[in-house]
């Protein structure tokens, strides 16, 4: 079961990939622990890295690709992994694929939560916290009783600059841009599967399940 997980900021893509990982028992490889992991153990593309980010550059694309081949023929990748945050770009999807290839494995599939813009704009900026005492409500899906006003000590509640529609707007555009060329290499390639992310979260994973389940019949 050799996955590789998508979705735009707010579309529960850290959820999901909990349960997924939960459930069938494969390793989550987000590309911030697999760098810390490489640099704790001293690798020589781990040194490369922490080179970089040391200096707050990015790190180099060849690089990176030489830690996630590292990571993937790890013994706990055997049975399958699940990719997160990797690959960004067409270049390092083209070479997670001939890295697999050499490995003998390939991609099983590309599973996307697909939430509307406009449902992750209202889930980006529904976020206040209390002046008063730091508590935090969402108008969604953690609302106070009374608009404006925090539950537990009536102080008045705002909206950090983060959390701001222009903010969160230029925020997902950036990430639009740069997952469009991805999608539609994984479209051709036959790779790709949109999943519902407007649903609850059971059904949403349901659903992975059930694509899931077609892998092993
Ligand atoms: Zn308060």
């Amino acid at each position: 079961m050799n996955l590789v997980l998508m979705g735009l900021p707010g579309a529960g893509k850290g959820t999901q990939a909990e349960k997924i990982v939960g459930k069938y028992n494969i390793p989550h490889i987000s590309t911030g622990d697999m760098f810390r992991g490489a640099i704790k153990e001293g690798t020589e593309l781990g040194l490369q890295a922490k080179a970089f980010m040391d200096k707050g550059e990015l790190v180099p694309d060849d690089v990176t690709i030489g830690i996630v081949r590292e990571r993937l023929s790890k013994e706990d990748c055997k049975n399958g992994f699940l990719l997160d945050g990797f690959p960004r770009t067409v270049a390092q999807a083209e070479a997670l694929d001939s890295m697999l290839f050499d490995l003998g494995k390939k991609i099983d599939y590309v599973i996307n939560i697909d939430v509307d813009q406009s449902i992750l704009m209202e889930r980006l900026t529904g976020r206040r916290i209390c002046k008063n005492c730091g508590a935090t409500y969402h108008l969604v899906f953690n609302p106070p009783a009374k608009e404006g006003i925090c539950d537990r000590c009536g102080g008045e509640l705002y909206q950090r600059a983060d959390d701001n529609a222009e903010t969160v707007q230029n925020r997902l555009d950036v990430n639009i841009q740069q997952a469009k060329p991805l999608f539609h290499f994984y479209e051709e390639k036959g790779y790709l599967r949109n999943i519902n992310g407007q649903q609850d979260i059971d059904v949403v994973f349901a659903d992975i399940e059930k694509l899931l389940g077609g892998l092993n019949e």
